[in-house]
């Protein structure tokens, strides 16, 4: 290549580059999400994208990583470049032809879950008789709060319907005793799952509904980030004083979970998600579909503001339904805008990417106490013998860090596997040091670490007087085949 034909390509690659990360102003993609996302959870391919477009990241042939050498701008490049990361707007949310702001225009029917679009539909359908009968989902009036999923014929049965519970309903077994019952022309509401069911049975070669000509199904679906196990959540509510028989509405809202009671305006209770994770049904942690992206109309509340809804019609069919129930006065509806997209995206995104730390094991608590193990005097010649060396050329085996629990009286431990390989029979030996003298050795065995996956220990921290001893804290692992493969001293000291 002449001087000549080499500067063209770098003022084309500098104008690409430069025209991109403009593209991508205000997103908040970069090297760090990159590796969070992607390196650290062993997702990467080691196709070396990220490196070849940024002038500041180069591959290191060691670590089998990207690495900076220079300063990042975060501007997010490298991020949209690999083939890992989801990033474009049909791979999060899925097709639509329409996007609309709605709520509903139905006096009986204010006061639903958020805009009401969900019942005013099911209304409108029957008011114009465009159905024979819906499946929707009720409170089992013997077990508050537990869904019973329900075949209803009228318009005043769909707003008995209204508001949302958060649990698995078996809406397909109402669908299925429908079709049996012969309606010719159903609404199914259901979640996002609820509709792959349906769309499976209809289009997959083995369907059970595929060659069932006889009704039609048309798919109303409900974004859906999780839903809980009713048999672990509800005893926890109930131990936490709360009488389900009186609370009248569940919200998840921007990572809470609100409890209401009739007539009242603020929530009796709220738990952050995080408090509640545990209650999660485990399928939850496999979804990836937010958006209910198989539906003829997908429904949910994220994006819209209170009381509104955020409506994507996906099929021909589910905008024509739209447009005329709002014609005819059922709906009130708006164009859905770019600061409403850019909510769903986020949402979208992040339950995308929770697929990534799926295998991750959360919390695993030491309970094996080395009673038999002498409290033992470390020499420094042994430390010495003894030091972490490392078993892949540069790379570290594993990462150890701390958060200290004063109220639980604990040390928990995040130990994370950061080689690409599962490390076998760890052994995992904690203590309490001071000088070279050494107390209240734990040890516990790890049978597998995958990559990339991290387990909890919990070690209890020694208790003078109801109050904890802070000192200095031993870490150290090691498998039979590798050695000794983390060794770490953690001074701990007080929260601030
Ligand atoms: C488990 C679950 C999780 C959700 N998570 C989110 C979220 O993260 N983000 C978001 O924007 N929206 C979420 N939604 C949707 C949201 O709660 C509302 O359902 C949606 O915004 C429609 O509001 P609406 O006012 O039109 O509902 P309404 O007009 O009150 O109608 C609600 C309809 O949902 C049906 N329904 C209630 N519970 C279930 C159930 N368990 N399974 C199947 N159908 C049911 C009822 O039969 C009724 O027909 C979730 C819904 C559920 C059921
Ligand atoms: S400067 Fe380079 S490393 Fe930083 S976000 Fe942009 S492309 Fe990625
Ligand atoms: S572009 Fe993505 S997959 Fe390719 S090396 Fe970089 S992080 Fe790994
Ligand atoms: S998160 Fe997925 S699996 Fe769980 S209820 Fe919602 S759609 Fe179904």
């Amino acid at each position: 290549m002449t001087e000549n034909e080499s500067d063209k390509v770098g003022a084309q690659y500098n104008y690409s580059f430069e025209y991109i990360q403009k593209k991508l102003e205000g997103k908040k993609d970069s090297f760090g999400m990159l590796m969070k996302e992607i390196i650290r959870t062993g997702i990467c391919t080691e196709c070396g994208t990220c490196a070849a477009v940024c002038p500041v990241l180069e591959w290191d042939y060691l670590s089998g990583q990207p690495k900076l050498i220079g300063k990042c701008t975060g501007c997010g490049i490298c991020y949209n470049q690999c083939p890992r990361t989801i990033t474009d707007p049909i791979q999060l949310m899925g097709e639509f032809k329409s996007g609309f702001v709605a709520n509903t225009n139905i006096p009986e029917v204010i006061g639903a879950q958020d805009g009401g679009t969900v019942v005013s539909l099911l209304y409108y359908l029957f008011e114009e008789h465009l159905i024979d009968a819906a499946i929707v989902t009720m409170k089992d009036p013997k077990k508050p709060w537990h869904p019973v999923p329900q075949i209803i014929t009228s318009k005043e049965d769909a707003i008995k319907s209204a508001g949302s519970i958060y649990s698995h309903s078996q809406t397909v077994e109402a669908l299925m005793e429908a079709i049996r019952q012969d309606f010719r022309s159903i609404a199914f509401v259901g979640t996002p799952c609820n509709i792959d069911a349906v769309d499976k049975m209809f289009h997959s070669p083995t369907g059970m509904l595929k060659y069932f000509m006889r009704c039609h199904v048309l798919k109303i679906g409900l974004f859906c980030m999780d839903s809980f196990a009713p048999e672990a959540l509800y005893p926890f509510f109930e131990k936490d004083g709360i009488d389900l028989t009186k609370i009248t509405k569940m919200d998840i809202n921007k990572g809470k979970f609100h409890l209401y009671q009739e007539n009242q305006e603020e929530p009796i209770k709220s738990y952050t998600i995080k408090q509640l994770d545990k209650f999660k049904s485990s399928s939850c942690n496999f979804c990836t579909d937010l958006t209910a992206e198989k539906a003829d109309i997908s429904v949910g509340s994220v994006g819209s503001g209170a009381n509104k809804n955020t409506v994507f019609a996906r099929t021909g069919m589910g905008t024509e339904i739209m447009e005329d129930a709002a014609k005819k006065g059922y709906l009130k509806i708006e164009p859905f805008n770019a600061i409403n997209v850019n909510a769903v995206l986020f949402l979208a995104k992040l339950k995308k990417v929770s697929q990534y730390t799926v295998q991750k094991r959360k919390v695993f608590i030491v309970r094996d106490i080395a009673e038999k193990e002498e409290a033992r005097i470390e020499t420094k010649q042994e430390a010495e013998q003894t030091s972490v060396k490392p078993i892949l050329g540069t790379r570290k085996a594993l990462s150890v860090s701390k958060s200290l629990n004063e109220k639980e009286k604990t040390l928990t431990l995040l130990i994370t596997n950061t080689i690409g390989f599962v490390l076998e029979d760890i052994k995992i030996r904690v203590a309490t040091v001071e000088d070279l003298f050494e107390s209240r050795p734990w040890i516990t065995s790890i049978r597998e670490l995958f990559p990339y996956e991290s387990l909890e220990i919990s070690y209890p921290l020694e208790v003078k007087e109801g109050q904890v001893i802070l000192g200095n804290v031993l870490v150290e692992a090691s498998t039979k085949i590798h050695g000794k493969i983390f060794s770490r001293t953690f001074k701990l000291a007080p929260k601030e």
